[in-house]
């Protein structure tokens, strides 16, 4: 192993800059040449990369989004597509690659390691829905961002007697409306690993209503539905008005927190080592706060497992 690549695909999420970071300078340290490829696949089959050392990773391990651009490409998901992008790794002698994604990404990974490139993942996405994982880096300052929006929603929402839907990203995941929810102090969450729960929360909030509360706040997984449905229910139901806040793109922003940050950088090293070891197709994670790595084809059946416990503490907690 002489030359390696990295690349960032599928949604940005802050702290893929220091995993870049982590690669290209443990890559230098150990003696590879180290390519970056800019805008994911798609730059791979462009062969838009070019050589970085050191310095074009000095100063960006504070800074949101990628330095390298990413993207989403059809094309690599074609056999011809895909070909494309392996002649570009040929023809720079490169034979292993480094890809900071999601499970899409980690797929077209373990595509290239079947076609002979050896390829590692790191998790990088705010959803923090890779199953094999408890954490993936840009997760914590997403709940950050979410929390700082909570913080001021709640002033006015206090200061209004008024109910507020939070709908926050996740998709199919609602780690990120849980998490946040419990640190601001939700009244209510509604996530997709709770089905059913809407009617609880009408109940909730009509029990509140009853004994003078007027504000509460929802925080809404945005795989859970839609929040016009609910402001309708809750309206219908309860004659609370409630106002809806959707906090869009803002959670894909911002200066990675030290979680984050630290994450990354003992991700982006571990990537680098596995491909020294001769390693591929395989993802990094953490659990328990310890590194651990694993098969890609593994990982992506892993199960779903969320934390039951910290849903069950917005119960006891907020009422
Ligand atoms: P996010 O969680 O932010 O959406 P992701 O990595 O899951 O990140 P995707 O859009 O699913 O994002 O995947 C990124 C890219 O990976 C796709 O645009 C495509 O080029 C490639 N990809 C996804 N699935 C496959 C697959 N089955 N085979 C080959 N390549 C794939």
């Amino acid at each position: 192993m002489n030359r390696i690549a990295v690349l960032t695909s599928g949604g940005d999420a802050p702290g893929m800059n220091a995993a870049i970071r982590a690669v290209v300078r443990s890559a230098v340290y150990y003696n590879l040449k180290v390519y970056g490829v800019y805008r994911g696949y798609k730059g791979l089959i462009d062969g838009s990369l070019t050589e970085m050392d050191a310095s074009s990773v000095a100063d960006i391990i504070h800074k949101g989004g990628t330095i390298l651009k990413s993207s989403r490409s059809e094309e690599f998901r074609t056999a011809e597509g895909r070909s494309k992008a392996l002649k570009v790794l040929k023809e720079h002698q490169i034979d292993g690659l480094v890809v900071i994604g999601g499970d899409g990404s980690f797929r077209g990974a373990q595509e290239l390691s079947e076609m002979g490139i050896k390829t590692i993942g790191i998790p990088g996405t705010i959803d923090n829905d890779l199953n094999y994982t408890e954490y993936t880096i840009g997760f914590d300052t997403a709940i950050n961002t979410v929390l700082e929006a909570v913080t001021k929603i709640r002033d006015t929402s206090s200061s209004h007697e008024k109910a507020t839907i939070i709908e926050v990203m996740g998709r199919r995941c609602g780690d990120l409306a849980l998490y946040a929810g419990v640190a601001g102090g939700a009244e209510s969450i509604i996530i997709p690993e709770e089905p059913g729960n809407i009617e609880t929360i009408i109940a909730k909030i009509i029990q509140g209503k009853e004994r003078g509360k007027l504000h509460h706040i929802i925080m809404l997984a945005e795989g859970s539905g839609n929040a016009s449905d609910l402001q309708k229910k809750l309206l219908e139901q309860a004659d609370v008005n409630a106002r809806i806040t959707v906090l869009g793109y803002i959670q894909r922003g911002g200066d990675p927190t030290s979680f984050d940050r630290i994450l990354a950088s003992k991700m982006g090293v571990r990537a680098v080592e596995l491909l020294l070891n001769k390693k591929t197709n395989q993802v990094i994670g953490i659990k328990n706060n310890s590194l651990f790595n694993m098969d890609i084809t593994e990982s992506l059946s892993a199960e779903r497992t969320f934390d039951r416990e910290l849903y069950k503490l917005t119960e006891i907690l907020s009422f």
